[in-house]
């Protein structure tokens, strides 16, 4: 009778039982060896980045710029914030005693315009621990929604609960100005989810021990708490901030009274305001001082103009008619889109004020007869064109179209 060498399990107790030149080995001893590999691996490698190795950060953008279309200025701060992240892991402690301070992101833009896609798209890129954490559930200890030290919780969870690792990480806090103070004068009433929260947030932002609760959330009372340092965790912050291009207009306006004012006045481009933005209309929109202090790069993104959208459609590296192109060719059926058609998609975005995220729901309901049918059919091409694209958006009510 065969039996494991390593474990000596019978045959037929086993799954599986691997035969090799002197000995066997069991389906539950190759997990177990393999796990052990994995530890011992871990250990070795210990977040050793090799600098030489590490991207560059032009070849970050260029890396970024395959999935995200524009956005240069933004994909610009990002690139060299991560680049600069990796080196201060590298070098915390120089002889020289510089120590290089974190310089905490904070990207402001519409919603649908890529922010959180350049977060994800730099995660894909990323060999520190990652996550993306929404701001708006966050409350006040002692109030309904999630502790600020849920934030962690993420964070050690997609570290493996590697407290080292984690405290190398990166955290995207998204909808940060959803936690803006909700009115100028703080005393009215208590503010559990704006100022409240971004007291509690600055702690993390600075760099502190925070006890972290492993399983998140207040419903396990039980459970230890784990130490976590963020001193060395990267913040990015990503909000729309509806509305703050009236702040950055009224602070320009009011800039431009001073003298020699009317040189500056001329050069402002009213179509884009955003470009301006700068940390006191973050003020002015209502995030404290001591927060907007504590993230010092403060980068914009821009809205989507028409061919912005039109190159969305078409050419990031997982581009909507791709996928399309690809979900079809599973089935051995080619198909086309004819610009016609794209520029149509892109009109009817722009004319429902969809944005972006439109595209997909209006390719959606134009592909959908066309999924649903031609698998069953003996086609190998399908077009779609202007007359395509029509017919079957027309068939659906646009302004149901849901925009995720
Ligand atoms: P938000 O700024 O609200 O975080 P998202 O990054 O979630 O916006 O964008 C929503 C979707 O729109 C993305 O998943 C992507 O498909 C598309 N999109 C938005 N902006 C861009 C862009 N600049 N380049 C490519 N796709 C984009």
């Amino acid at each position: 009778m065969n039996k494991c060498s390593f474990c000596g399990k019978d045959k037929k107790n086993t799954n599986l039982l691997i035969a090799g030149i002197s000995g066997h080995i069991c389906d539950a001893c190759v997990e177990q060896a393999h796990t052990i590999m994995e530890e011992e691996l871990k250990k070795k490698t210990d977040f050793n980045v090799d600098l030489l190795k590490l991207p560059k950060p032009i070849e970050i953008k260029e890396f970024l710029d395959m999935y995200v279309i524009g956005q240069e200025e933004a994909k610009k701060y990002l690139s060299v914030a991560v680049y600069n992240h990796y080196k201060r892991l590298k070098h915390t402690t120089g002889k020289d005693d510089v120590e290089i301070e974190k310089s905490n992101i904070i990207l402001v833009g519409e919603t649908g315009t890529g922010k959180t896609l350049l977060a994800r798209t730099i995660a894909k890129m990323l060999q520190v621990p990652f996550t993306i954490v929404d701001a708006t559930v966050l409350t006040e200890a002692g109030y309904v929604g999630e502790d600020i030290e849920s934030i962690l919780t993420r964070l050690l969870q997609v570290a493996d609960y590697d407290t080292k690792m984690a405290e190398k990480g990166i955290v995207f806090i998204d909808e940060i100005d959803k936690i803006a103070r909700k009115s100028d004068n703080p005393s009215i009433t208590r503010d559990v989810s704006g100022e409240g929260v971004q007291q509690g947030l600055l702690k993390l932002l600075e760099g502190a021990v925070i006890n972290v609760p492993p399983q998140g959330g207040r419903k396990h009372p039980e459970q230890k708490m784990i130490p976590v340092d963020t001193k060395n965790i990267l913040f990015i912050c990503g909000g729309a901030f509806d509305g703050i291009e009236r702040k950055i207009g009224q602070r320009l306006n009011t800039k431009v009274i001073g003298y020699s004012a009317s040189k500056d006045i001329e050069q402002v481009d009213r179509s884009n305001l955003m470009q301006y933005i700068a940390p006191q209309d973050l003020k002015a929109f209502g995030l404290i001082p001591e927060i907007i202090g504590r993230l010092p790069v403060l980068t914009y993104l821009n809205p989507l103009d028409r061919e912005a959208l039109r190159r969305i459609l078409t050419e990031p590296k997982n581009a909507i008619t791709k996928q399309y192109e690809k979900l079809f060719q599973i089935d051995n059926i080619k198909l086309e889109f004819k610009n016609d058609a794209l520029e149509y998609i892109v009109d009817k975005a722009i004319e429902y004020k969809l944005g972006a995220r439109g595209l997909r729901s209006i390719s959606e309901a134009i592909m959908m007869d066309a999924m649903f049918e031609l698998p069953s059919k003996n086609e190998t091409k399908v077009v779609v064109d202007l007359n395509f694209a029509k017919k079957h958006l027309e068939k659906l009510n646009v302004k149901r179209l849901k925009v995720a």
